[in-house]
């Protein structure tokens, strides 16, 4: 079995879009008629939600979807009433289950803390006590730091947040949170723009953290044209390089925390974890307004290569974006999820964007490379590009013929920072990025499989 650290000393060789210093508004999307939430558990038709259609909901509400259970649950972007709860196929056939909510005409926004309330409650105005000493005892009360459960049962379901849920994992304490405002795809800008346009935000969110999480360090790592202004916050801020893949996180370990990947390890592993800018700015707005956040901001890359960036509710329908955008779509275009080296291609324009929409991408048929039965012809393009110095070459032929553990343990498979580089340069058009997380998917399913019926 071959092992070695993941990332090699290749210069990567195409760069990031820059930003700028004075970003635009990000282009507002109406309120669309439904949203469609997701909670990322199986439905299991033995084991029905309880939440039903015709019940109601708030803005920012936290809705379980089973009784007794706090676990699963989604934070309903806009208020109105539940259409339906049932099962929805995401891609590698992953099984999520589907909250469609119609929307009402105004928000009714339900607040994340009752404060004043929680002490009037708990604390009653004692015998000689005098409403001034209350007051000051509810000043207090709102001063105290946030408590850890409230802010990770925030930081949970915030635009921006990831699927998972690292800083909470006993088995894999957390020493180094990274909060990483550079896009990791090309030509995306979302996570810069929620630097620029919510450095309050983001500083009261980088302070929770920083006072509450536990962790040794808290680093703000920033594209180098965006790293001025945080120095007050009392976290180290470091710059990230502007050519790719330098954002991913594999990457901004070796290069800046001199922590290179070991191979079948995870960032998690090492006691290192990443948050996105735009996830610790709404922690910073949820607890400067009391209000949950529930708009995503979005980089939308039209069929003729201009972005726009605009602003929805999580669960919008990408043909609401489209519409109001004026973008048309005709036979063979496709719709990607992701930013160009990245991204995801879905079939439908009900799609709704998530938590961790960052793109949406849009390419005409005509520019539409579609994927052949050409052989590998050992162009070896594939491996100067890689910057995990993979054999890539050789690695795609276990991978075409699903030989998926081979794959891990003689070509590296598990080395991969799933850059999509290899795919880019391709000249047999093999899709290797999407082999790739297609092998890495089946091998994690069969692994738990395999620890399920061990128990
Ligand atoms: S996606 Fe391709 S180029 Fe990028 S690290 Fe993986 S194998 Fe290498
Ligand atoms: S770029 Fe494509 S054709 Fe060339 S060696 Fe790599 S997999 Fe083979």
């Amino acid at each position: 079995m071959i092992k070695r650290l993941k990332i090699g000393l290749k210069t990567p060789v195409i760069e990031y879009a820059r930003f700028g210093v004075t970003p635009g508004e990000a282009k507002k999307i109406a309120t669309p008629e439904q949203v469609t939430l997701y909670c990322k558990r199986p439905y299991d038709y033995k084991n029905l939600p309880s939440l039903k259609a015709g019940d109601s909901v708030k803005t920012g509400q936290k809705v379980a979807l089973f009784d007794n259970n706090n676990d699963d649950v989604i934070v309903a972007s806009a208020t109105g009433t539940v259409a339906s709860v049932e099962p929805f196929v995401s891609d590698f056939g992953k099984s999520y289950i589907a909250v469609k909510i119609d929307t009402a005409d105004s928000d009714d926004i339900e607040n994340l803390f009752e404060i004043e309330d929680q002490v009037e409650e708990t604390d009653p105005v004692e015998e000689g006590e005098t409403e001034k000493e209350q007051d000051e005892e509810i000043q207090e009360e709102k001063a105290q730091p946030p408590a850890l459960g409230d802010v990770l049962s925030i930081l949970k379901y915030v635009p921006g947040a990831l699927e998972c849920d690292t800083l909470s994992n006993p088995g894999k304490p957390i020493k180094t949170i990274v909060v990483s405002g550079a896009d990791t795809d090309l030509i995306v800008k979302s996570q810069k723009f929620a630097v620029q346009s919510q450095g309050n935000n983001l500083k009261k969110g980088l302070r929770i953290l920083k006072d509450i999480s536990g962790a040794e360090k808290v680093i703000l790592a920033l594209p180098n044209d965006l790293v001025q202004g945080f120095g007050s916050v009392g976290v180290e801020v470091k710059g990230i390089n502007n050519q790719f893949p330098s954002a991913l996180p594999a990457l901004i370990m070796k290069d800046i925390l001199d922590t290179p990947l070991p191979e079948e390890k995870s960032c998690e592993d090492m006691g290192i974890t990443f948050l996105n800018a735009e996830a610790v700015a709404a922690l910073g707005s949820a607890y400067n307004t009391n209000i949950m956040p529930v708009e995503k901001t979005v980089t939308v890359i039209m069929k003729d290569g201009r972005d726009v960036l605009v602003s929805a509710r999580i669960g919008t329908p990408v043909k609401e974006i489209f519409r109001e955008l004026d973008i048309t779509l005709n036979d063979g275009d496709r719709i990607i999820f992701g930013g160009p080296m990245m991204g995801t291609a879905f079939y439908s324009v009900e799609q709704p964007i998530q938590q961790n929409t960052d793109a949406i991408m849009v390419q005409d048929n005509e520019n539409v490379q579609l994927v052949s039965d050409t052989p590998c012809i050992n162009c070896g393009e594939c491996i100067g590009v890689c910057p995990a110095k993979i054999p890539v070459n050789m690695l795609v032929r276990f991978l075409e013929a699903g030989q998926y553990q081979d794959a891990a343990d003689l070509y590296d498979l598990y080395s991969c920072v799933e850059c999509g580089l290899c795919s880019f340069v391709c000249v047999s058009r093999i899709p290797i990025f999407q082999y790739i997380k297609l092998a890495k998917y089946e091998l994690a399913r069969i692994n738990e499989a395999e620890a399920t019926n061990d128990d």
